[in-house]
């Protein structure tokens, strides 16, 4: 039985795209029809396939973007210069195939059931995986105590702003914006560093919960600056999107 589940999990699907909406101006989210999908827990991420007339064929990762129980969708980032993520954000359009497999990941999860307090720490896209979590936390009624923190180069790069200022409240989110910010501008500006940290971080006696994501250096960079505030390894959780 385990033996058929792996293969199930394992095994490409194919996926018809359900709906698409753009976040900003190089962000897309990208709603999947699987009529096979079994169920996936918020913080996992599933593969997708693409491939070409020619036969060509090329598979990225992408975190899934929904909260367990509700439909699959993808957030994508376009980078100019790569292979797949500017056909998923310019060209896919509703309908369209895809093959996908998944949901993976066991690590990078979080259930109400595994407490806090947690700390989210989100540079550009790496906010997919957290978002799925802050979903799952309001649609369970969780009361455990978060912070997000979320790292964007402007305020029109921000990805789903309008659905994380609503979790402000239930929720302590923090921007900090590291290119450009709008007059007025009452957030963090510039990376984050020890500083900021010593302001959003919850004080390491209370042995938080934290999920990184982002960019490799990035969630790198965030990750000593917590582990130097003597916040524990085994729960300093960290999913790495690439790149610089
Ligand atoms: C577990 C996991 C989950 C991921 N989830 C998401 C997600 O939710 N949303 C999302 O947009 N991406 C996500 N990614 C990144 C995604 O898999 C692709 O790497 C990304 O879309 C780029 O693919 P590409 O084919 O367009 O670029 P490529 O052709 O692969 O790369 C083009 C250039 O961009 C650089 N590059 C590659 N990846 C990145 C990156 N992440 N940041 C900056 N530069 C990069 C490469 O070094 C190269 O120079 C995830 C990656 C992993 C491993």
């Amino acid at each position: 039985m385990a033996g058929t589940a792996v293969r199930g999990r394992l095994s490409w699907q194919v996926a018809a795209v359900a709906a698409v909406r753009d976040e900003t101006p190089s962000v897309r989210t990208i709603a999947l029809s699987l009529p096979d999908w079994p169920g996936h827990r918020a913080g996992q991420h599933l593969d997708v396939r693409v491939t070409a007339e020619d036969g060509y064929s090329a598979e990225r990762s992408y975190s899934i973007a929904s909260a367990d129980g509700e439909p699959v969708a993808i957030t994508v980032e376009r980078l100019d210069d790569g292979e797949v993520s500017p056909y998923l954000t310019q060209e896919l359009r509703e309908g369209d195939q895809l093959e996908v497999r998944g949901p993976i990941g066991n690590w990078f999860t979080w259930d109400p059931a595994d407490g806090g307090p947690l700390l989210l720490i989100a540079g550009g896209s790496g906010v997919v995986p957290l978002r799925a979590i802050l979903r799952h936390r309001y649609r369970s009624a969780s009361k455990v105590p978060t912070r997000l923190l979320y790292s964007s180069r402007s305020l029109a790069e921000v990805i789903y702003r309008e659905e994380l200022d609503h979790y402000q409240g239930s929720a302590e989110v923090r921007y900090t914006l590291t290119r450009s910010h709008p007059p007025g501008w009452g957030g963090f500006t510039g990376r984050v560093d020890d500083a900021m940290l010593a302001r959003v971080a919850w004080p390491a006696s209370q042995r938080p919960l934290t999920f990184i994501c982002g960019p490799t250096l990035f969630v790198e960079a965030v990750a000593e600056l917590l582990i130097a505030r003597d916040y524990l390894a085994s729960r300093v959780k960290t999913e790495r999107f690439g790149g610089a």
